[in-house]
């Protein structure tokens, strides 16, 4: 008896090359007689005005170029509704998009020279997705794939609001960057070290612990809402940072949403090339050391 053989793993055949169909010698091209030079022609007038529409893509492409982010508006995201139970309407009004392009422009104008290329370039991609209104009681979200491909939607309902909203959601992708692309994940420890002793998240339906106005020196919560979790207490507070035009009481060294807004500072001075410890960047103007 001959001991059973074992088994050879059958190779995987190879794929016959096909055979290379030998070129054809060109045939020499004849020199061509150079053509004697045209007299240019004198431009001739558009022949219409600019629409709205054509100005703000050009002025859109000019904010993408700029800050190197994707900006959509109208029908140009599909029927884009990440929470299923709100349906967004889309916004169409090109005056209306007009003068949030500028608000766009502006706001990521606070940031510092080539602080959002740094984030698109380690793969967080951004997309700013303008609507008339998102749905239910949201004036702003960011949703974040794993593949790094972050969409911030913006309301232009919100009117004067759309700003705060705007540094509210960059928070959001600030966060993101440093969690997923920076491997930084020190946020939520953070914040829960500054907060009062025994203290979680999720209790919204009041305003323990909240900023009212009297009671700077004990508020760890710019709102109720802040409260929902670490990451919309620091998005909530880095919005305060960006948009307030004096800077209130809270902001006295050793006050806890002083510390919160210094820890933020901090975490984004360690993760940005684009930024440093030296530079008081716009959204430190108000922290006290
Ligand atoms: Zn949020």
């Amino acid at each position: 008896m001959t001991p059973p053989t074992t088994p050879t793993t059958p190779t995987t055949p190879t794929t016959p090359t096909t055979p290379t169909t030998p070129t054809t010698p060109t045939t020499p091209t004849t020199p061509t007689t150079p053509t004697t030079p045209t007299t240019p022609t004198t431009p001739t007038e558009p022949d219409h005005e600019p629409t709205q529409a054509e100005i703000n893509d050009i002025y859109r492409q000019l904010i993408q170029n700029k800050f190197k982010l994707t900006i959509k508006y109208g029908d140009e995201n599909g029927n884009y509704a990440p929470i299923p139970e709100y349906v967004p309407v889309k916004l169409y009004d090109e005056n209306t998009i007009h003068q949030y392009l500028l608000v766009i422009d502006s706001v990521m104008s606070m940031y510092p020279d080539g602080f959002f290329q740094e984030m698109v370039n380690s793969g967080m991609t951004l997309n700013i997705y303008i609507v008339k209104t998102i749905g239910g009681r949201i004036s702003g979200l960011t949703e974040t794939w794993s593949n790094g491909y972050v969409t911030i939607m913006l309301q232009s309902d919100d009117g004067r609001y759309f700003a705060d909203t705007m540094h509210h959601e960059l928070m959001h992708y600030i966060d993101g960057y440093m969690k997923i692309a920076k491997h930084d994940p020190s946020a939520e420890a953070n914040m829960n070290a500054l907060n009062p002793a025994g203290y979680s998240y999720g209790d919204t339906n009041n305003n323990n612990y909240v900023y009212i106005g009297n009671n700077a020196a004990t508020s760890y919560f710019m709102s109720s809402y802040g409260k929902t979790n670490f990451m919309e207490d620091r998005a909530t507070i880095f919005s305060d940072m960006m948009t307030r035009a004096t800077c209130p009481a809270y902001y006295t060294n050793g006050y806890p949403l002083n510390e919160k807004a210094k820890s933020i500072a901090q975490q984004i001075d360690n993760n940005f090339l684009t930024v440093n410890a030296e530079t008081t960047e716009f959204w430190e103007r108000c922290i006290a050391y």
